[in-house]
């Protein structure tokens, strides 16, 4: 019986992936996530354009580790640790002792400061994000369909998209396709050309992890699906059913009532609450180990910690290779520990970035540039390697295959009511029925 622990904050990548890897080690490894699943955050905005049904990019956390003997899976929310008395406390009350801790709970949307924006703008973060702005889509054109002035339907048909990265990208190209390609064709007073999505970035071009003339491609898939770019602009206002714009000649006004915000991330709340450094964009400092300064055992990995390479001035990026490798790296270390090896310095192998923009659209940008078809291809390929589950690649490629054929949309579930939890109320109000007392054609009483 194991008498060491490893606690795990997080089964995203990087959590998941450590705990994986020390399957078969003389510890117990406990990873607590407030969510059941394992989410694969890449495809998220295929389940927020109903192209994917939420349950095909997700896999429960329990099941990935089933089999694992030395492994238990804890659904519940880390909210504070006591790292000198090596405790992690839950939002339950439930106390965890370990011997070493894992950080891996990555990232949140960030509004900069304006968090009141969220309740209109949904950042694209998990499940919840995407049904929400799924059904707020789907909703705008049951809506559009019925509106009786041209203003009306013209605001419902716009969609905004704020953040010119990967992820406002892939879901400005998808909302124009779902739009003009999909919607369009089932409604009989909605046009393709009524549809208009627009993405705006402060930057002078999209994509700016990319290479100029990646981005310049990008840009061009982009307009040949009909989106309007906005460069050099800024969000300086967002509310119910409208968002402010501002640029060099001023600033204008937006009516619509879809804003999905893909402008930035933070570092997870969990990190603020822990007392160890931080860099200035919150992320945990670690050192060569991955393990937090000042305090080798516990790791910060993901999303969540700011590694600095050696000869570097910057962290690495958010994405899912790093996390991935940092969590094979963490549980080698701590078998190294268990043997009193020395530990070894991380060394990030990348292989590259991509983004697609549509069908047979997308970037890549590695030991070779690709755009267009062949780079959708490997963007498609690279997705289904990576996600987890036989039967999660069989339904996505399943899901994709179709659409490609039919050009149709198999997720395109609306359960919210319109005008109720929480949604916008784009459906115009139906007339109460009158009460007999209040009827005008009744008889006086
Ligand atoms: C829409 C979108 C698209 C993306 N596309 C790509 C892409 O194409 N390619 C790419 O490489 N990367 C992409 N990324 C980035 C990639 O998903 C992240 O870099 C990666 O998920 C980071 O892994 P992680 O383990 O650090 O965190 P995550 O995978 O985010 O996992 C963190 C986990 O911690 C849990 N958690 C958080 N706080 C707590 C708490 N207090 N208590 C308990 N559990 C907690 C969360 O529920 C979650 O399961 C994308 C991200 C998003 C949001």
């Amino acid at each position: 019986m194991a008498t060491r622990d490893v606690v795990i904050i997080g089964g995203g990548f990087g959590g998941l992936e450590a705990a994986k890897s020390l399957d078969g080690v003389d510890a117990r490894v406990t990873l607590v996530d407030r969510e059941n699943h394992h989410l694969f955050q890449p495809l998220l905005y295929q389940v927020a354009t109903a192209s994917l049904a939420p349950g095909s990019i997700a896999m429960p956390i329990r099941s990935v580790l089933a089999r694992q003997k030395n492994a238990s899976v804890i659904l519940g929310e880390v909210v504070g640790a006591d790292l000198d008395a090596r405790r992690v406390t839950l939002r339950d009350g439930t106390e965890l002792r370990y011997d070493w801790l894992i950080v891996a709970c990555g990232a949140q949307t960030s509004y900069f400061g304006h968090d009141e924006w969220a309740a209109h703008a949904p950042g694209l973060k998990d499940l919840r994000d995407a049904i929400r702005i799924r059904e707020r889509v789907l909703l705008c054109f049951e809506a559009a369909e019925r509106a009786r002035d041209e203003a009306e339907r013209k605001r419902l048909l716009t969609f905004v998209v704020v953040g010119g990265g990967p992820t406002g990208v892939e879901m400005a190209g998808a909302i124009s396709e779902l739009g003009r390609q999909v919607l369009a064709g089932d409604f009989r007073n909605i046009a393709p050309t009524d549809v208009r999505v627009m993405l705006v970035e402060l930057a002078d071009r999209v994509l700016t992890p990319f290479e100029p003339d990646l981005s310049a491609a990008a840009a061009r898939q982009l307009r040949e699906l009909d989106v309007e770019l906005r460069f050099g602009t800024r969000i300086t206002h967002v509310e119910r059913g409208a968002v402010l714009l501002e640029d060099s000649r001023g600033s204008e006004r937006i009516e619509t009532e879809v804003v999905v915000w893909g402008a930035g991330v933070e570092p997870a709340s969990l990190a603020r609450a822990l007392d160890v450094p931080h860099d200035r964009r919150g992320r945990v400092r670690v050192d060569a180990s991955c393990a937090v300064l000042g305090r080798p055992e516990v790791f910060a990995i993901g999303d969540v910690a700011g590694f600095i390479p050696e000869g570097s001035e910057e962290a690495l990026p958010g994405v899912a290779p790093v996390a991935l490798q940092q969590g094979r790296f963490v549980a080698e270390q701590i078998r190294r520990d268990l043997r009193r090896l020395p530990r070894k310095t991380f060394r990030y192998r990348d292989k590259g970035i991509m983004a697609t923009i549509g069908r047979s659209r997308a970037v890549v940008q590695g030991s070779v540039k690709l755009t267009g078809l062949l780079a959708w291809l490997a963007w498609c390929f690279v997705h289904v390697l990576y996600l987890i589950g036989f039967r999660n690649r069989f339904i996505v490629m399943f899901n994709w295959f179709w659409s490609y054929v039919t050009f149709k949309r198999g997720a395109r579930l609306i359960t919210a009511r319109p005008g109720t939890d929480g949604h916008p109320t784009p459906m115009p109000p139906t007339p109460p029925t009158p009460r007999a007392s209040e009827d005008p054609a009744a008889p006086p009483a």
